[in-house]
């Protein structure tokens, strides 16, 4: 497989499931400081990186709503839950000496910065690691849409979606042995096949947009470095 270009500014999104490690909820800090360890290599190797947080390891709106909550409070809920999560990772991220910055799109200021996209991009290109929190800020979004919003925003060259399988597959290959591999697609065929990469609105945006997606484990040390990289690892979604 030929190697894309190297992108110079990503956007990672983590799904708070990843930082669930073994707990059953909230953040185990061993995986937490593994996944703190990649971005702060990419970061080292110069490419520049922000990151969107999910929130699903503390609360989800649908899932408190599901149980009787009124569902915009469950979503304030989530959006609260990953700015818990970002400062986590904002943590973990400056015990390894790199500078990192906290823009929630929720007002949190004595916690941390609000999210102005002119500081953002300023944040980046001086090396910080930018982590966006609270989603979009508005219920009924996720923080896929949130990731393809602000990768759009602070013009991202890639995204990358860090997850529990390796890459897109034409079905679950945990359940389906025929399921095949996908190393590269468009987001129409991705919308076609209903292959569920992202929700429908975060789809869209990127390929509106022209953003590319590329679709990697989470569980591999070191891949987000090599992706960084110009690497082809994982699946390659296309506008
Ligand atoms: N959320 C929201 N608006 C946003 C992003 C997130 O209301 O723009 C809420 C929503 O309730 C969601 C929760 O925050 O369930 C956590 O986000 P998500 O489910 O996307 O996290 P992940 O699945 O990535 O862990």
């Amino acid at each position: 497989t030929e190697a894309s270009p190297r992108p110079r500014r990503i956007l990672v999104k983590l799904s708070g499931e990843a930082l669930l490690g073994n707990a059953e909820c909230g953040i185990d800090p061993d995986v937490l400081a593994r996944l703190a360890q990649d971005i702060a290599d990419c970061a080292r190797a110069g490419t520049e990186t922000a990151v969107v947080l999910g929130g699903g390891n503390i609360f989800r709106g649908a899932g408190l709503a599901s149980r009787g909550m009124d569902r915009v409070t469950g979503d304030h809920m989530g959006m609260l839950a990953t700015v818990m999560n970002a400062l986590a990772m904002q943590d973990a991220l400056e015990r390894l000496g790199v500078p990192t910055r906290v823009m929630s799109a929720l007002k949190i200021n004595q916690v941390c910065e609000d999210y102005i996209r002119r500081r953002a991009v300023r944040h980046l290109e001086k090396g910080r690691v930018v982590l966006f929190a609270a989603g979009t800020g508005n219920p009924f979004f996720t923080t896929d849409s949130a990731a393809s919003l602000r990768a759009v925003e602070i013009n991202a060259d890639l995204m990358v979606k860090a997850t529990m399988v390796d890459g897109i597959y034409s079905a679950d290959p945990k359940r389906d042995p025929e399921a095949r591999f996908y190393p590269r697609i468009t987001y129409d065929q991705a919308l076609r096949e209903r292959l569920g990469v992202m929700d429908l609105t975060a789809v869209v945006l990127c390929r509106d947009n022209g953003i590319p997606l590329r679709v990697m484990s989470i569980f591999e040390p070191g891949a987000l470095q090599r992706v960084a990289a110009g690497e082809d690892i994982g699946s390659l979604v296309e506008p």
